[in-house]
Formats: structure tokens, C-alpha cells, sequence
């Protein structure tokens, strides 16, 4: 059996995607190929996603910009990505296009493996930021289990959305204000917003002089790995958890979805960030 993997978004060019998967398929054995589609943003959509259908692919990814759009397309969607309302994963199933949304639960996979009893501490958790990442990241969260996840963003309405999918638990919305106010409060801070990215690495969403020595930093930025954020984290001796071990959890689950295999992540985490580094 041969199979055909790919990604589809714009612009994904320089996508660590087909890395990833390439090493997956190395360890297990498996043959085929991640090709990169770019669509861009004037093409037949419809015409492009059909034309993956015929091409037989077993399965692919989708990002930026067509993570809600692809929905139309697709004849069943499971749960976690009606919920979240967006679609990282695309399974074909004998001409039926299936949806799932690995990003959540990736990134509860990756947060876990760095801190396995982080869960059992029913720890209070400050999201920073209410994009499509963050949405995925709540929903995973709580379809976990972690009930406590206050949010805070520039745009109030849009973390006020996220609130609104009505999952068990607590959550509540705060300014970027009122959570460098309150940061005294929670055991994890996850900064899931595009501030630090790669070229303006100076920059970090909020200040982090009332953080907890214990409490453990997040940051899903992967460009660059260590972010203003996360050193300044690290500086006042918190716990850090890096953005790329996402990227790669979200792949490794998308992976199972289309070959029932299972990956060995072994040193995978140190292999990726020597990748990003260069
Ligand atoms: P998105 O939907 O466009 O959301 C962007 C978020 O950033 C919003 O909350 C936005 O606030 C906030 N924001 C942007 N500029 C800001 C500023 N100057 N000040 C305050 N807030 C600002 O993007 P996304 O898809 O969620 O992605 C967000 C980041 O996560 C990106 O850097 C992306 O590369 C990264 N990411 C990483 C992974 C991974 O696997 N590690 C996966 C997905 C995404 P408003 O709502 O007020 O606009």
C-alpha cells in the first residue's frame, strides 16, 4: 500500500508538516509521501478539495486560511471539531471526507508528556488570547478534563465566544490588564496569541511580575522556540512548556486518524527543535 498524505492552506511554502510525517513514516514503516497544496485564496475550492479526492489520498491537513471553510466540503465531522467549529484533519474513507481537529488534544498531549501529573493538581489555567489556536486549545482542555480556564484577550467579544461553547467547568473573561493583575492566581499561563513571533521576537502580550514560582509558562509560538516570553518565564525560575511539542502532537494524532499507527515520540521533540533551529 502507498500512501498519499498532504497539507492544504496559503501560504505554506516553507510547512514543517511534510518533515514531520516523513519521519513518521520512516519509523513505521510506512510507504508514501506529504505533499504541500497550496490554494490560494481565488481558487475553485470546491474543484481543489475534489481534485484530492480523485488523486485517492488517504488524508490531509488544513491551516490557515481554510481550517472553517473546508467544512462545507467534508461529508461527516467528529465531535471535537464541531465543537471547536474548525477542522485541522481531513480522513478519506473510501470517497467520504471525514473532519477532525487534532490541534486541541495535541497540545493536551504535548502540555502532559512534559508535566505527566500536571492534571491531578486541578490546576487554574489563563488562557492569553481567543484565535482559532485558543479555541482548540479550551476545547481540548476541557474535553480533558481541566475545568478551571479563564481567558483573556485584546478583542473581549471574541474570548466571550469561546466561553459560549458551554463546556463543564469555570471560565472567566478578563483584559490583558486584568490578568497581569491576577496572574498570582494560576498554575499555568498558555500564550496562544501571534505576539512574539518571528520577526518581532522583542515583543511578549503582557508582563509577568505577579507570577507564581511555580506556575508553568506556555507558549505555542514556535518561531523562535524561546520566546520573549518564555525567557522571561524561565528567568523568574517557572516551569516552561515550548510550541513545537504542539505542532508535533497535533501531527502524531492526525497520523493515527489515517494509519491506525502509533509513533514513538522518543527524542522526535529534540529532533524538530534542532529542525527550527537550524
Ligand atoms: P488567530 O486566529 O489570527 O488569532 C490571533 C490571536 O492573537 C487573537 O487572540 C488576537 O487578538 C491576538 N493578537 C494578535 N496580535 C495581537 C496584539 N498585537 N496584541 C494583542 N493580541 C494580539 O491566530 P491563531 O491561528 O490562533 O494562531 C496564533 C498563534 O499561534 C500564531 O503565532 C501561530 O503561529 C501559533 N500556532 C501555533 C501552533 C502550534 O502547533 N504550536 C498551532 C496553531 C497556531 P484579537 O482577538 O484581539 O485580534
Amino acid at each position: 500500500m502507498y500512501y498519499l498524505f498532504g497539507l492544504i492552506g496559503y501560504p505554506i511554502k516553507h510547512s514543517l508538516s511534510p518533515w514531520i510525517h516523513e519521519q513518521f513514516m520512516k519509523q513505521t514503516n510506512t510507504r508514501g509521501e506529504y505533499t504541500i497544496f497550496e490554494i490560494e485564496q481565488n481558487a475553485d475550492f470546491k474543484a481543489e478539495i475534489n481534485n484530492l479526492r480523485q488523486k485517492n489520498i488517504k488524508g490531509f491537513n488544513v491551516t490557515i486560511p481554510y481550517k472553517e471553510t473546508i467544512i462545507n466540503e467534508l461529508n461527516d465531522i467528529d465531535e471535537q471539531a464541531r465543537n471547536i467549529g474548525a477542522v485541522n484533519t481531513v480522513l478519506n474513507l473510501d470517497g467520504k471526507l471525514i473532519g477532525y481537529n487534532t490541534d486541541g488534544l495535541g497540545y493536551v498531549k504535548s502540555l502532559e508528556k512534559a508535566y505527566p501529573s500536571v492534571k491531578e493538581t486541578d490546576p487554574n489555567i489563563l488562557l492569553l488570547g481567543a484565535g482559532g489556536a485558543a479555541r482548540g486549545i479550551y476545547n481540548g482542555l476541557k474535553s480533558s478534563g481541566y475545568l478551571n480556564i479563564d481567558i483573556a484577550n485584546r478583542t473581549f467579544e471574541k474570548a466571550e465566544k469561546i466561553k459560549q461553547t458551554n463546556l463543564v467547568g469555570r471560565t472567566k473573561i478578563l483584559t490583558l490588564e486584568e490578568a497581569e493583575s491576577k496572574l498570582d492566581q494560576y498554575d499555568i499561563i498558555i500564550q496562544t496569541t501571534s505576539v512574539g513571533m518571528k520577526p518581532k521576537t522583542n515583543e511578549q502580550i503582557i508582563n509577568l511580575d505577579k507570577l507564581k514560582q511555580t506556575a508553568i509558562i506556555s507558549d505555542i509560538v514556535y518561531q523562535p522556540i524561546m520566546t520573549q516570553f518564555l525567557k522571561d518565564g524561565k528567568k523568574r525560575g517557572a516551569n516552561i512548556h515550548k510550541g513545537h511539542t504542539m505542532l508535533l502532537y497535533q501531527a502524531e494524532l492526525a497520523f493515527n486518524i489515517w494509519t491506525n499507527q502509533q509513533i514513538k515520540m522518543n527524542d522526535m521533540d529534540l529532533k524538530l527543535q534542532n529542525k527550527l533551529e537550524g
